[in-house]
């Protein structure tokens, strides 16, 4: 059952990415154009962490690097304390994941995350038209009487006993 849907899957989760980026994007332009200030911390944040990544790769000494993420903690809490300050959720420009054990990648390392399982229950319950189906009738309101209690032609049992 697992396998016929992992290609679905992954594009679900394609998805899921490529539309969250899109979010990203069109806040950060809104920011852009009503705060530039604040996008313009957010850039150099970036920059400073790519750098610090750079450094890291270059070996740069402990002391530097100790700098560098000292720079960097404070320019993200200014950047929140600005957000806050113009009515923005402190996350505004930070990309959003729906599940945030997996980021959105169905996987944690090589085990399937809790999302994945539940996307492939209701992808498999979609597939049987079950869906639908199970939300409208649970056992519990099951009405056996909308199967007809009548034979048909020779069947040697009517419909319900079946
Ligand atoms: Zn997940």
């Amino acid at each position: 059952m697992i396998k016929g849907y992992e290609k679905e899957l992954t594009s679900i989760y394609e998805n899921i990415r490529v539309e969250e980026e899109k979010k990203l994007k069109k806040r950060r332009s809104e920011i852009e154009e009503k705060h530039p200030e604040i996008l313009e911390m957010d850039n150099l944040i970036q920059k400073k962490s790519l750098n610090l990544a750079m450094s890291i790769l270059k070996g740069l000494n402990e002391l530097e690097l100790k700098k560098l993420k000292e720079e960097i903690t404070e320019l993200r809490f200014k950047k929140y304390e600005a957000l806050v300050a113009s009515g923005y959720d402190q996350e505004y420009l930070t990309l959003n994941y729906r599940c945030h054990k997996c980021k959105d990648q169905g996987y944690i390392g090589n085990s399937k995350c809790s999302c994945y399982k539940s996307k492939l229950v209701s992808l498999y319950y979609k597939d049987s038209d079950l869906q639908d189906t199970l939300r409208v009738n649970n056992f519990n309101n099951f009405d056996l009487s909308l199967f007809a209690n009548y034979r048909i032609s020779d069947d040697k049992y009517t419909p319900r006993k079946i």
